[in-house]
């Protein structure tokens, strides 16, 4: 047993072809079939031992939940004290709607100002733990900037590769981290295949459902909301969907969660994908009742963390949005440049525009028979808005 290894960490296992691997040299997709790997937990041993409302009481974050995470039980995490988010109701709208309640989930408030903050704790602490010297990936903004901010504080060397176009704000950010920041023109994608050319082996590379920790931090959403929620679960939950880390992380959680018998058994959320006009390979997948997304050319939208044209984990997430009986939701742009104003006044929280395709996409559901009377909804705002100033700026002058 690696002592950096949480007890109940079973292994890995694939979440296409199901084979299993040993949890200690976790780097890269399946061997097999390419496709992203997951952790596995003795959920039986875990159950024997912790209560749930020992946990939910617990209160302190994303490692609160250790229990549930990779980490040997004795290791200090690199944290900065991300997690444990406000869960915002907001009556007036629901009431306007004939909803039971929707909550607003406001990630803004992670350290480095969105949920980028939980996974990369989680991976850039399990890549320590394995002797990393130096992390690295691609991102839109957020992602680079939160891998700074713990590569820095867990004394590792942070490479983060970004579209050209990328927000001036969040290049500065991972640079005054102390991240080395290379510019690559193009999308993201473009910014991981070059990271995959020049990385030397002994770099980390933490891209996107690539490795299988910083779902781990992610899925700590999905308890989040059980604990919010005295372990029952909305009726639906919108998530502004990238890479998907998030969705399947919590769709991972409720199964874990299952398995542990904290949740009422197969009752599950409607996952809903949210994404926009310019950039929404997933949402085209599932209407066309394809399996896998193809990529989206060109992909174009303020909304920098759901600029994703392809994505890994496209199998992975379609089938949770089937499986839950869930949708997806494309936005025009300037829907979504509304919505982030709309949410912001709504919630009182400076919103993400990723938050504003949310909101949106919530309107447009809502209005068209979406939901049932009293349902309970969550919307996610994954960021804050305080990176955005251009996005802001094109809201504020398209929308008098
Ligand atoms: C990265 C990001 C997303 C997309 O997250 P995934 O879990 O990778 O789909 C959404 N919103 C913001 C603000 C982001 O930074």
């Amino acid at each position: 047993m690696n002592a950096s290894l949480s007890p109940y960490l079973l292994g890995l296992a694939c979440t296409e072809c199901g084979r299993e691997l040993d949890a200690t040299a976790p780097r890269g997709l399946c061997p097999a079939c390419a496709r992203p790997l997951a952790a596995r937990y003795d959920l039986a041993a875990v159950r024997a031992k912790t209560a749930r409302a020992e946990v939910a009481a617990r209160r302190r974050g994303v490692w609160g939940l250790r229990e549930v995470l990779p980490l040997g039980l004795d290791e200090a995490p690199i944290s900065l004290g991300e997690g444990t988010t406000p869960l915002l109701p907001l009556p007036d709208v629901a009431r306007r709607h004939g909803l039971g309640a929707v909550f607003v989930k406001e990630e803004g408030g992670n350290p480095t100002g969105s949920f980028k903050a939980r996974g990369l704790s989680l991976a850039v602490t399990m890549a320590r733990a394995c002797g990393a010297t130096d992390v690295a990936l691609p991102t839109a903004g957020n992602a680079g900037v939160a891998l700074a901010a713990y590569a820095a504080a867990g004394g590792l060397a942070a490479h983060v590769f970004v579209p050209a176009d990328c927000p001036p704000s969040f290049v500065v950010a991972a640079r005054a981290l102390g991240a080395d920041v290379v510019l690559v023109p193009g999308f993201i994608t473009d910014a991981g295949r070059k990271l995959r050319e020049v990385a030397p082996a002994t770099w980390f590379d933490l891209s996107t459902l690539r490795e299988p920790w910083r779902v781990e931090g992610k899925k700590t959403m999905g308890y989040e909301l059980a604990f919010d929620l005295a372990f029952t679960l909305p009726d639906a939950i919108l998530y502004p969907t990238g890479g998907g880390t998030g969705l399947v992380g919590m769709a991972k959680a409720f199964d874990e969660m299952e398995a542990l018998g904290w949740i009422e058994p197969g009752r599950r959320p409607r996952m809903i994908c949210v994404q926009v006009e310019g950039c929404a390979p997933i949402a085209r997948a599932f209407h066309d009742g394809a399996d896998e997304a193809t990529p989206w050319e060109a992909p174009t939208t303020a909304a920098a963390g759901i600029r994703v044209p392809a994505a890994v984990g496209d199998r992975w997430m379609l089938r949770i949005l089937r499986a839950t009986g869930g949708t997806a939701v494309i936005v025009p742009e300037a829907a979504m440049l509304a919505g982030t104003l709309a949410l912001s006044r709504a919630a009182g929280v400076l919103a993400s525009p990723e938050g504003g395709a949310v909101w949106a996409a919530f309107e447009r559901l809502a209005e068209g028979g979406g939901f049932a009377p009293g349902e309970r909804v969550v919307l996610f705002d994954t960021g804050s808005g305080l990176a955005y100033g251009a996005a802001l700026e094109a809201a504020l002058s398209s929308v008098r």
